[in-house]
């Protein structure tokens, strides 16, 4: 597979539209990716309504930008995702998310459509490694071809997302939790995550790491400037140099160590030829990584020679667990709806309902944490996890 990356720096979304040209230019312009009379889905990750600067959804001036050029090719784009695991994927949540993301001002400047079909198929893929069969929303299915829209952020499950993992957004909303409670570990589920990127093939992938989000990822992390747009055809090639950027070891990346279990290529730095700059001028050293890492793919390697024996018996101690604030909680229900072992219920304390967690069934998937947008899943460190991280 292609193992090129282009990396182009932009500090503002102001040059969005300049920078994204400069990129698509090197890598053979846009016609190289899209033909005149083509449905050409934008598949943004557009994972809850949160305002662009939350970091949270690939920026409305990407969208808007990439839309431009593909309609200079004579294509359609139109932008598509299923938000996140807590959400049904109706017309009535994709209007406040696309309101809430930019989407709707980045459709209507730019002219690209806006996807409201909520139906999906399932599609058998035989050359599945690990799932041979998935619901996949039809706007992806009936395009011509799909953009791969990503944003580079901390995930408190997979470490990272990015490129491979913008995927996952093609699933349905109610759809996911299913995946999370089938994959309960980061291998499964990242080898779950390289099946479907085969299935999607996207035709390219354009990383908006201009502001990236650091911390307790996917939604609740801190917004992070790192100032770039990053380009490649290969996704997995893309993770590689962003993982690279924000100093994640590629060993507690489940995606990468997965992707190189089964052969593919580049999972590594020495494998990648990148283009427009040098990774040492990329790197953000102090970029803050989701605290569950401590307990995820690859902690063992990190752990010193007197704390690796110990980890089994402390297991559980090691896990950051989720717990609910009564007080910031709105009893939206968001997070009920992504819980994919129905650990969630809803209780009552002094007249004010709340969300409420079963530790028993949990199993630390962090769907509630990525779903709440009030804040209100705090992930609690014990005595003996600080510790361990110091
Ligand atoms: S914890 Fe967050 S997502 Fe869950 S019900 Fe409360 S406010 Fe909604
Ligand atoms: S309560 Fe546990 S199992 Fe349920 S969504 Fe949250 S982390 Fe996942």
């Amino acid at each position: 597979m292609d193992n090129r990356v282009y990396a182009v720096r932009c500090s503002d979304y102001g040059q969005s539209e300049e920078r994204l040209v400069e990129l698509v230019e090197m890598m053979g312009g846009m016609g190289a990716f899209v033909r005149e009379g083509e449905t050409i889905a934008l598949k943004a990750n557009l994972l809850r309504a949160g305002a662009p600067e939350e970091a949270v959804s690939t920026h409305p001036a990407v969208v808007s930008a990439v839309a431009r050029m593909v309609k200079k090719q004579g294509a359609e784009p139109v932008i598509v995702d299923s938000p996140g695991a807590g959400f049904r994927f109706t017309r009535k949540v994709l209007t406040r998310i696309y309101q809430a993301c930019g989407m709707s001002e980045a459709a209507d400047e730019s002219g690209a459509g806006l996807n409201f079909d909520t139906t999906f198929e399932v599609v058998f893929f035989p050359e599945g490694k690990l799932i041979k069969r998935f619901e996949i929303i039809t706007p992806i299915l009936k395009s011509d071809g799909v953009l791969n829209l990503c944003k580079l952020k901390s995930h408190t499950f997979t470490a990272m997302t990015g490129a491979v993992k913008n995927h996952f957004g093609v699933i349905p909303g109610l759809a996911k939790p299913g995946y999370h409670a089938k994959l309960m570990d980061t291998s499964r589920f990242a080898n779950m995550l390289l099946d479907l990127m085969g299935i999607v093939s996207s035709r390219l992938s354009i990383m908006d790491a201009v502001l990236a989000m650091e911390g307790d990822g996917p939604s609740g992390g801190d917004p992070r400037e790192v100032g770039l747009f990053l380009g490649a055809t290969n996704p997995l090639a893309l993770d590689v140099v962003a993982g690279e950027i924000i100093g994640l070891p590629r060993e507690m990346n489940p995606v990468l160590m997965e992707a190189e279990k089964r052969g593919m290529t580049p999972t590594r730095m020495n494998q990648v030829e990148l283009l427009g700059s040098d990774i040492s001028g990329l790197r953000c050293p102090d970029f803050r990584l989701p605290g569950t890492l401590c307990q995820g793919t690859g902690f063992s390697d990190h752990l010193t020679w007197w704390q690796r024996p110990l980890q089994p018996l402390f297991k559980d101690s090691l896990t950051q667990k989720p717990r609910i604030s009564r007080k910031k909680c709105t009893a939206c229900g968001a997070c009920l709806q992504a819980c994919p072992m129905k650990a969630i219920s809803m209780a009552k304390y002094r007249g004010k309902t709340h969300a409420l967690i079963d530790e028993e069934k949990c199993i630390r998937c962090y769907c509630c944490h990525e779903m709440c947008s009030d804040d209100a899943v705090i992930l609690r460190r014990s005595l003996l996890y600080r510790f361990a991280n110091r």
